[in-house]
């Protein structure tokens, strides 16, 4: 059994730690080290209630490149697993090549200052890791992630020409709050207002943020509105799948969240544009986050269910068309019972636990920057039935979405 190093204390490392805990024979020892140390100390408490397992505990801050590389000296992982925000990625992978330690994460590196949403910081590391014989595994959360391994899942077993792609995420639950985010509410929210863009025949078409509705009818949730949004894994999926013509992506969004974020956004509260405020900088939505509930408390509260999936279009081997839908359904009451955490934080973190067993495990390996959908989707898919995230696949015989 192998020796991870998790970085970051928020609800998806929650989740992530308790599943490894209760896989001792693939992760024999878990480390868990953020900025904040009662928080990690809060998750090793539950996790030694729940598993009877021991997690270590340490104070790290990850922008801090020399004091990540000294702990990860003393600690000796095999694996360092970033749960922290997106703003840390380049530095842990720096701290991975000066350890020659291999590095996953489940979100794409975004500066602090511009909203990009693009792989191009990450794929820069490439040559490093390559000529270091060290694997670093980018995005492996639910999406990207998960949706990523059905694409090419269904591209191997079913659909060897991909044509189109829609993912569909769905949040039916409903936490009783007036406006919260279910997760990291500053990423979040930058997501959301960002222009939406999909992938249509070998160009990127922008339009307006949420401009873009359909309603849509999702197994075991109902009928919900999704909008078009753009979403890191769409580069690396048509980038990797070069046949594909058209790839978008669509979240839901219920009309109370939408109608808090529109006034928060006129008052200027979504802003990163930094202000002065009594004779100091602030970020307003870095405010905004301040006074938002945190995510991982929603837990307790939420109701309803989580479903998300691929619509894939294409021709089969032997030129018939088809297409399907894969998608799995994850109740929020369910995954709060099993480790203290709502849907959000179990749909990202039980994937990130599954990477992290396929790399310790030598199922995946190699050297370089790989995306999800680039490494063998077949343990991944048993091992997301074996772990609480089990997926179902239907023919797709209703019209295309619009
Ligand atoms: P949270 O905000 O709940 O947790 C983030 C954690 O990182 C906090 O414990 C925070 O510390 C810690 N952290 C922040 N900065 C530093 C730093 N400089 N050094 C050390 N620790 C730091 O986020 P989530 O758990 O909701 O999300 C975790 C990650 O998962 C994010 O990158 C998010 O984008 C990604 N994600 C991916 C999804 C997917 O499907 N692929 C879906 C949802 C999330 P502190 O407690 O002190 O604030």
């Amino acid at each position: 059994p192998g020796h991870v190093l998790v970085i970051g204390a928020g609800g998806v490392s929650s989740v992530a730690v308790h599943k490894m805990a209760m896989n001792p024979a693939i992760f024999g020892k878990v480390t868990l080290a953020s900025r904040t140390v009662s928080k990690c100390d809060a998750i090793a408490a539950s996790v030694k209630e729940r598993t009877g397992q021991t997690v270590d505990t340490h104070s790290i801050d990850a922008d801090d490149v020399a004091a990540t590389t000294a702990l990860i000296n003393q600690v000796k992982p095999d694996l360092l697993v970033n749960l922290a925000l997106p703003y840390q990625d380049l530095n842990l992978m720096e701290a991975c090549l000066a350890t020659g330690t291999p590095y996953l994460d489940t979100a794409n590196y975004e500066p602090l200052d511009t909203a990009k949403f693009e792989y191009s910081h990450q794929w820069a590391y490439q040559k490093r890791f390559e000529e270091a014989g060290l694997m670093a595994v980018l995005g492996s959360g639910f999406d990207p992630g998960v949706t990523s391994i059905f694409a090419s899942w269904v591209r191997r077993h079913h659909i060897p020409q991909i044509r189109t792609i829609d993912i569909l995420d769905c949040n039916g639950g409903d936490h009783g709050q007036a406006f919260a985010t279910n997760f990291n509410p500053e990423i979040n929210i930058r997501e959301v207002t960002a222009p939406a863009r999909h992938f249509q025949d070998g160009k990127w078409v922008e339009t307006a943020a949420l401009s873009t509705k359909r309603a849509f009818d999702f197994p075991e949730v109902g009928e919900r509105n999704m909008y078009l949004m753009y979403h890191e894994e769409l580069e690396s999926l048509v980038t990797h799948f070069p046949e594909i013509e058209r790839a978008r992506f669509w979240m839901t969004f219920g009309d109370a969240y939408l109608t808090h974020l529109e006034v928060l956004q006129n008052v200027g509260m979504t802003s990163i544009e930094p202000i002065m405020y009594e004779g100091r900088e602030i970020v307003p939505l870095q405010f905004l986050k301040a006074v938002l509930p945190e995510p991982a408390g929603l837990g307790a509260t939420t109701k309803g269910k989580t479903c998300i999936g691929d619509i894939i279009t294409g021709s089969t081997g032997d030129g018939a068309e088809k297409s399907v839908y894969i998608y799995n359904v994850c109740d929020h009451e369910d995954a709060y019972r099993e480790t203290g955490n709502q849907a959000v934080s179990y749909t990202t973190g039980v994937p990130a636990m599954i990477g992290a067993a396929l790399m310790l495990q030598g199922k995946w390996s190699g050297a370089g920057v790989f995306n999800m959908e680039q490494l063998d989707p077949d343990p991944f898919m048993d091992m997301l039935n074996e772990h609480g995230l089990p997926w179902q696949m239907v023919d797709w015989k209703l019209p295309p979405i619009s």
